[in-house]
């Protein structure tokens, strides 16, 4: 099969859809997945049938109902096709109504209070905007999932209202602005992923690994990332062997993987696809971290997706590329040739950067997870505060309009390299700058500041929602302008948005004390952790901005924060347990092997004469055993610590707890740890190290 023939082919996509479906029917569909509207019983019927040839020609036996609970990953029960008949055997059915409707069991996902288990059940709702598809002879249905009252329980519900939120901001806008053409307004996503290779053999040995999806443990390696040979280094052949199925499998699928590449880290890789529309980009990038998942056991791989698997060397992040297009095709973040022309782009532009600067405590929040905390703000990737890079055309442009001057465009230059063999071009406008958590990329915003473990559509909601709210103070000051005038007042309302946001650009270095210190003086927002951003969920301010846009009720809010309050203390009560069981199972018991090994030389050096200097053992012995003694004893007040813990009730404080006390005892047991790591026998250690581990794939 070439790649154009095997791309799609396990999608029930809109050319499968042409096909298959009577025309009334697909056109039907297409009003639904193209303008929101209501889907009627008999149309659902139909798809279902034409749906389920399909499935079952390209060897499905089940379909299921596919949905992202607040769990972070998705959840799927099959049901067969089967149905069984008067003679005894069987025919394949499928209905409308098993295809819109699916009743699973709510009481054992997350639900924050929402669902008791007595009153247990729960909806699952065909969503036709994201398509179905076919993996391990499944038909796969994507659908949102709330509980019996109508409320949320998952990641794909809020993410759906988002977009119908700035859907009808933004086509307001458009509209006042005098572009009737556009009747909807629509996000785009295209999130890159990175993640971690690392040897299957090596993963089962490594019991933190298993448990956590980080090392609690280990010793730096002599080599790290410092010589910077591995980003976009050549790939070796069993990790391109690896990269060239996990394509393969993810075009099938329909997903647009286009860009690999080695990343900075030993083990690290990155995949870019092209963008979509969000639902669809969210899941997609779900599907996406199952598949690299599985094709990796299939090479003998375990691929890590945790924001910090290994001290010392980079952790991994998603960047989520966004941006807004019409149902005409305009990329609205796109300034075109004369940006400072271009009063369109500028609105929306203002509208970005007012939205972030009034809501970047949200955006905090919708990044913040045990995991990520590690990476924040650790000079690797952007720091906890949230601030927006330009570039330098773009700000001296606001700049322009906010003195009332005249915009003087930067001029083109060519690149020279000096050689006259090579391809002359232009260079770009504005250079990069790695250390921003929300940057301007030419035509879209990055969002850098993402874990790589996160499900994407968390900083969509947010991001939807609060360029929504700043699209309605756009709209509430144009609104009834006459079209003479309306080009002077557009200009007034972005100089005055300007002047009140511009404290959210910084151009300059994120990764400096400075910048912190200058971020305080700006009076931006900084939450270091998790447990400090987390309580911004239930402020007056974002509880209104989410019920004005009817993104979020009051209830799903404070679930939703219950959820993340429970899912960090959960998360670092596992680590600090599956640490106190490596140090009594193993490391402890190897480090006494290795004092007992160094006394037995002393003891034998001893008996072959009494002349014979010990002082070598004798240090050897008092260090390793001072060692021992101080992780014995900081393991003992681990695990009462984790005792305390448990006995704890309220959540937030809690979180506190485990930020401060429990992750501190834990960092002060693994220096002294990893320190005699490197001195102990590599043979009495149980598991891999990290020269192993990051140095033998
Ligand atoms: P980088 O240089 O940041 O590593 P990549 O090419 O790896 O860039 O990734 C850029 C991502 O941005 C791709 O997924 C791409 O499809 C996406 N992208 C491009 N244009 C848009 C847009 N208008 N909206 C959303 N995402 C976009
Ligand atoms: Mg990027």
């Amino acid at each position: 099969m070439t790649v154009v023939e095997n791309y799609g082919s396990l999608v029930f996509n809109d050319l499968v859809m042409k096909n298959k479906l009577p025309k009334d029917i697909y056109k039907a569909l297409r009003k639904t997945i193209d303008n929101n509207t209501h889907l009627e019983l008999d149309v659902a019927n139909a798809v279902a049938v034409a749906m389920k040839e399909w499935a079952v020609d390209n060897g499905a036996t089940h379909y299921t109902h596919w949905f992202q609970p607040m769990t972070g990953t998705t959840a799927e029960k099959h049901d067969s096709f089967i149905s069984p008949t008067s003679d005894g055997e069987v025919i394949m059915e499928f209905s409308g109504k098993e295809l819109v409707k699916g009743e699973p069991d709510a009481s054992s996902f997350p639900s924050g209070g929402i669902r008791a288990t007595f009153e247990a059940r729960g909806y699952t709702a065909w969503d036709p905007t994201s398509p179905a598809f076919i993996k391990d002879q499944t038909l796969y249905i994507p659908t949102a999932f709330c509980a019996y009252s109508g409320e949320a329980l998952d990641k794909k519900t809020p993410l759906l209202r988002s977009m119908q939120a700035l859907n009808k901001s933004a086509t307001r806008v458009l509209q006042a602005l005098g572009n009737t053409e556009v009747t909807g307004v629509t996000t785009t996503v295209g999130p890159e992923q990175e993640y971690f290779l690392i040897d299957k053999e090596d993963y089962k040995k490594r019991m933190d690994l298993v448990f956590t999806g980080r090392t609690l443990l280990g010793a730096r390696p002599p080599k790290g990332q410092e010589m910077d040979d591995h980003y976009f280094g050549s790939l070796k052949p069993r990790v391109s062997a690896y990269m060239h199925e996990l394509d393969e499998e993810l075009w099938k699928l329909g997903v647009p993987a286009k860009t690999k590449h080695n990343e900075v880290a030993p083990c690290q890789h990155e995949l870019a696809p092209v963008f979509d529309t969000t639902n669809v980009a969210v899941d997609h990038n779900q599907l996406t971290m199952e598949v690299m998942k599985k094709v990796a056991d299939k090479h003998g791989f375990v691929c890590l997706l945790h924001e910090k698997p290994f001290e010392g060397i980079n952790g991994s992040g998603k960047h989520n590329n966004w941006s807004m297009t019409t149902n005409t095709g305009v990329n609205l973040l796109d300034p075109g040739k004369t940006p400072d022309e271009n009063i369109q782009f500028l609105v929306f532009l203002t509208a970005v950067i007012a939205a972030v600067d009034n809501y970047a405590d949200l955006m905090r929040l919708s990044v913040a997870t045990a995991g990520n905390d590690h990476r924040l703000g650790a000079n690797e990737a952007p720091p906890a505060i949230i601030s927006i890079f330009l570039g330098d055309e773009l700000t001296d442009i606001l700049k322009t309009i906010e003195k009332d001057q005249f915009f003087e465009k930067h001029a083109k230059v060519q690149l020279e390299t000096g050689a006259t063999v090579l391809p002359h071009f232009f260079k770009d406008t504005t250079d990069r700058n790695r250390t921003s958590p929300f940057a301007f990329t030419g035509n879209k915003f990055e969002f850098r500041s993402l874990g790589s473990a996160l499900s994407v559509s968390g900083p969509n909601v947010v991001l939807n929602t609060a360029v929504a709210e700043a699209l309605d103070h756009i709209y509430e000051k144009i609104k009834d302008v006459d079209a003479d005038s309306l080009e002077e007042k557009v200009h007034e309302v972005i100089k005055d948005a300007i002047i009140r946001h511009k404290k959210v650009i910084f151009n300059g270095n994120g990764y400096t004390d400075e910048w912190i210190e200058e971020a305080k003086k700006r009076g931006l927002y900084n939450y270091p952790s998790t447990p400090d951003v987390l309580p911004v969920f239930i402020e007056e301010k974002n509880m209104e901005l989410f019920l004005k846009h009817q993104v979020f009720t009051e209830s799903e809010i404070r679930s939703r924060y219950e959820i993340l309050l429970e899912e960090y203390n959960k998360t670092i009560h596992i680590e600090a347990k599956t640490l106190v069981e490596i140090l009594n199972h193993q490391f402890l018991p190897a480090l006494s092997k290795t004092i007992d090994s160094v006394v037995t030389l002393a003891t034998k050096k001893k008996a072959l004469s009494e002349t014979l200097s010990m002082k070598t053992e004798l240090d050897e012995i008092e260090k390793f055993s001072k060692a021992y003694d101080s992780i014995y004893e900081s393991t003992l007040k681990l695990e009462e610590e984790i005792g305390q813990a448990e006995a704890m009730e309220d959540e937030l404080k809690l979180a506190h707890f485990y930020q401060e006390t429990i992750l501190g005892r834990m960092e002060e047991i693994r220096q002294v740890a990893d320190c005699v790591e490197g001195k102990m026998p590599k043979e009495f250690l149980p598991y891999p190290t990290y020269s192993e581990l990051l140095f033998y794939v």
